[in-house]
């Protein structure tokens, strides 16, 4: 076993962790304590994140703590308190009730990290809509099948988004009744309209309508293997979840300085970098650039962050780095560093402890489960390359599915199966939007099912092995082959398809396709740049496929279906034996 590896950042930012004894937390932990820390709404009517995230903290002496600060591509830097984003959030729910909308009508945004997102999302929690975020690189297939599959009815964008993603479908979008343009001044017809002049006359006071803890609050879009993106949806009381692993995990203090680097068009750009942090009064840094390792280290330095929640790919896009900046940095305030969304590697975690000074904590969660659910917690002694052990308050376990179909738990450590953890957790999904079917099959023998391969150690430690099925994990972000091979089947050159996930030193897997031509067409280099320009422009540089190779056929099993994971083997050099080794479609 490896050995355990310990935070040693001490001094004066190296409060006592808010999980001091991870055992005794997990004898003695119950959700109804979240329940009683957190506010509720005035008047017993019921429960809202947005009214826990700013309201509970505004006009009281937090309201005047910076709640966001928010950093621009060409450094800017806009300030927001408690106080401010309370009367921002109030006018946009004002805006959406000016424009009809209310009750869990779905509200979207297809934006980078702007201060408007952040408005969007926290508004229409307010006026008890659900919040979708669309990730802003997506091209307009991703785009077009999310709105349409999310029923939107807002959407908050940019111009050029718009023009280029939206426009050319707007017509299949009955549903969408306005969009929002945060980049124009006056309003360009009944549907479209200018966010700045409806925020201009908006009112500032706003109440908000009861709101129950299962009422639907947020919409996230996930992969699936087959089929197109599933919508999970989240209730209001995914903000225990959101509130406790602030507490536990992330370890929130009076005075600390966060940053997660996710982007809010996904789910840990939501629940950790919107919710978690304003939930405990702490500052968050946001930043609208990408990835740059000397701006990262300014803005680490400069901004003093003390907490940094950020991803296995960008941390290897660090340490491969042939001089690494930080050195000349003043990163002293930093006092935990977190990593969620990939298998975080032992070399990764003491990478850490020579770069900055403090071992990397990994933590594991999905979309389904709405917030963390294993971690590395501060108290504990890491083990390099393992996920941590479930938040008290969850059961985890390791199952295998028997002959007939029920759920077996493995007792034994070090064994290998799936990940699986006890229904009922505050911010477990409540559904997958209009599929119930996909929904009840996630669930066996009282048991939810993750796809994720793991075993545990005997101290409880959870390892990650891989997924059960062929979602590609690129970049941090979960990519479905079906909607790939689906964009690639429209070029008429293009007779059969099969995407898979290629590992990859950065990026943890590239998305890598597989095409047979029709007959008439040959392989050749024009055709592949073609190819993948047509991808591009579809899919959006998140989801296209990086590499593109030609077959004659693809493999398939007896019943015709593509053997995605034959073409992965070869692609890893398994051999026909170590086929025995991979999941049976
Ligand atoms: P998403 O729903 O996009 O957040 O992706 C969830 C999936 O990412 C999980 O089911 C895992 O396959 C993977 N994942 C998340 N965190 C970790 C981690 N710490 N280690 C390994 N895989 C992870």
């Amino acid at each position: 076993m490896p050995p355990g590896t310990a935070n040693k950042r001490s001094g004066p930012w190296g409060p006592e962790p808010n999980l001091p004894d991870y055992d005794m937390s997990c004898a003695s932990f119950c959700w109804d304590d979240a329940a009683r820390e957190l506010d509720w709404l005035p008047d017993g009517k019921g429960l809202n994140i947005a009214h826990e995230a700013v309201d509970r903290h505004a006009e009281t002496p937090t309201g005047n703590r910076l709640a966001i600060r928010w950093l621009g591509r060409e450094d800017a830097v806009l300030d927001f308190t408690y106080n401010d984003l309370k009367r921002l959030t109030n006018r946009f729910a004002n805006v959406l009730q000016r424009l009809g909308s209310g009750r869990a009508d779905t509200i979207c945004t297809l934006t980078g990290r702007i201060p408007e997102l952040y408005t969007t999302a926290l508004g229409t929690l307010k006026n008890a809509g659900v919040f979708c975020p669309l990730f802003s690189a997506y091209g307009p297939e991703p785009v077009f099948q999310r709105l349409s599959r999310g029923d939107a009815r807002v959407l908050v964008t940019t111009e050029s988004h718009y023009r280029q993603k939206v426009a050319p479908f707007a017509k299949q979008l009955p549903k969408l009744r306005h969009v929002l343009l945060v980049d124009i001044e006056e309003h360009l017809g009944e549907t479209l309209l200018s966010f700045p002049k409806m925020m201009s006359e908006a009112e500032d006071a706003f109440t908000i309508p009861p709101t129950s803890p299962e009422d639907v609050a947020l919409l996230h879009f996930t992969s699936g293997t087959a089929g197109m993106p599933k919508g999970a949806v989240h209730v209001h009381k995914a903000v225990f979840t959101h509130y406790m692993t602030g507490k536990y995990v992330l370890d929130f203090h009076p005075g600390d300085v966060f940053w997660c680097t996710a982007d809010p068009g996904w789910v840990t750009g939501v629940s950790y970098g919107i919710i978690s942090p304003l939930l405990h009064a702490v500052t968050s840094i946001v930043d609208e650039a990408d990835f740059d390792a000397v701006r990262w280290c300014r803005i680490l330095e400069s901004q003093k962050v003390s907490i940094w929640y950020t991803t296995p790919t960008a941390i290897r896009r660090l340490m491969h780095l042939k001089q690494w900046p930080c050195v000349q940095y003043d990163l002293s305030r930093l006092r935990l560093v977190h990593s969620v969304g990939e298998p975080l590697h032992p070399e990764a975690v003491r990478w850490g402890e020579e770069a900055l000074g403090l071992p990397i904590h990994d933590n594991w969660w999905q979309t389904e489960t709405g917030g963390i659910m294993i971690a590395n917690f501060p108290c504990m002694d890491i083990r390099p390359g393992s996920m941590g052990r479930p938040l008290p308050g969850i059961e985890a376990a390791v199952v295998r599915r028997a002959d007939a179909g029920e759920i077996q738990v493995v007792a034994e450590p070090d064994v290998q199966g799936e990940l699986a953890l006890r229904p009922g957790w505050p911010s477990m999904f409540r559904g997958y939007l209009h599929e119930e079917e996909r929904y009840k099959k996630c669930f066996a023998g009282g048991w939810y099912l993750t796809g994720d391969l793991v075993r545990r150690d005997k101290d409880g430690y959870f390892w990650f092995i891989g997924r059960a099925d062929d979602i590609i994990k690129s970049a941090g972000h979960m990519v479905g082959p079906f909607e790939v091979e689906s964009a690639l089947m429209e070029h008429p050159a293009v007779a059969e398809a099969a995407v898979i996930g290629k590992p990859d030193a950065i990026s943890g897997e590239l998305v890598k396709a597989f095409v047979a031509l029709k007959s008439g067409f040959e392989p050749a280099d024009d055709l592949r740049l073609e190819l993948m320009a047509f991808a591009w422009k579809r899919l959006g540089s998140a989801v296209a496929p990086k590499e593109i190779e030609f077959r004659s056929t693809l493999p398939k099993n007896k019943a015709g279906k593509i053997m995605r994971r034959f073409l992965k083997a070869g692609e890893l050099g398994l051999t026909e034996g170590d086929l025995s080794t991979l999941e049976a479609e």
